[in-house]
């Protein structure tokens, strides 16, 4: 199957049009909302556009062949029995399976990439901002985009809940969609506080306090859902909000270092 011109075009356009809503909506937050920063370097900026443009289309690319296997590998281990009952459930109940399912796997990857170094090499330039804002939600090596995004489809294949055929197709997409659309949302330099919504869902501050630079990086896994850092023992979440961002892992100022450093033998593994 050959993607023709038209394909890239259209893709090219889609993102662009997505790129526009985001900036129409978060700019203007973040400008009367958030915390005051000094303009960023137009190298940072432009490293934004091209993390944008790579997270949106190496997923897609790097996680057809691991699905397609993960499918054939999944009708092999679990018994039939389990995704058939799993199919009988009305499709509300299967879609918020899926999505609580989804993000159990994302935490335990998300968590791996902390607590694995060689996991942790390509997870730190996340890590990296030393300010946050919507876009700091694409920065990541493809690696790590795919890693966490294998996490979160493993339990979805397991149980039935996302499969090779376009239908079953459905269900990765959807989560995918709803998770980096919230993603943006929880990097953005926005000094909101939720009150009670905050123990149903990820907001900006629990996200912050994973970006901090200090020991609570390695709390507030979760990307929607942030009962599960409770459930798991990883959840922090004060009044106030980190002091600094960013993390001590070195890191190229280049894009190309930024990509290919994590490949190449180990110079640093801390956090
Ligand atoms: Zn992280
Ligand atoms: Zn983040």
């Amino acid at each position: 199957m050959h993607a023709s011109l038209s394909d890239y075009a259209a893709t090219a356009l889609r993102l662009a049009i997505w790129l526009v809503l985001l900036t129409a909506l978060f700019v203007p937050l973040e400008r009367w909302f958030g915390a005051r920063h000094a303009p960023r370097p137009r190298r940072e900026r432009l490293h934004d556009l091209a993390y944008y443009v790579i997270s949106s289309m190496v997923p897609i690319v790097l996680l057809s062949a691991p699905t397609a296997l993960l499918a054939v590998a999944a009708q092999h281990v679990v018994p039939a029995a389990l995704p058939a009952a799993i199919h009988e459930l009305p499709l509300a109940a299967r879609i918020a399976l899926a999505f609580v399912v989804g993000e159990i796997g994302f935490y335990w990857g998300h968590r791996l990439s902390h607590e694995l170094p060689w996991l942790w090499r390509f997870h730190a330039l996340h890590h990296r901002a030393e300010h946050l804002h919507f876009l700091a939600n694409t920065r990541a090596h493809p690696v790590d985009m795919v890693v966490t995004r294998l996490f979160g489809l493993i339990p979805l294949y397991l149980l039935g809940l996302a499969g090779p055929s376009v239908a079953g197709s459905g269900a990765p997409a959807l989560l995918l969609v709803v998770g980096t659309t919230w993603g943006f949302f929880i990097h953005a330099n926005l000094r909101w506080r939720l009150g009670p919504l905050e123990w149903l869902v990820a907001t900006p501050a629990f996200h912050h306090w994973h970006h901090s630079r200090n020991d609570h990086i390695n709390r507030n896994y979760a990307s929607t859902l942030p009962v599960l850092d409770r459930l798991f023992g990883s959840h922090y979440l004060p009044r106030h909000w980190p002091a600094e961002y960013g993390t001590d892992t070195p890191h190229a100022d280049t894009l190309g270092g930024q990509l290919l450093d994590p490949l190449l033998p180990a110079k640093s593994g801390k956090r």
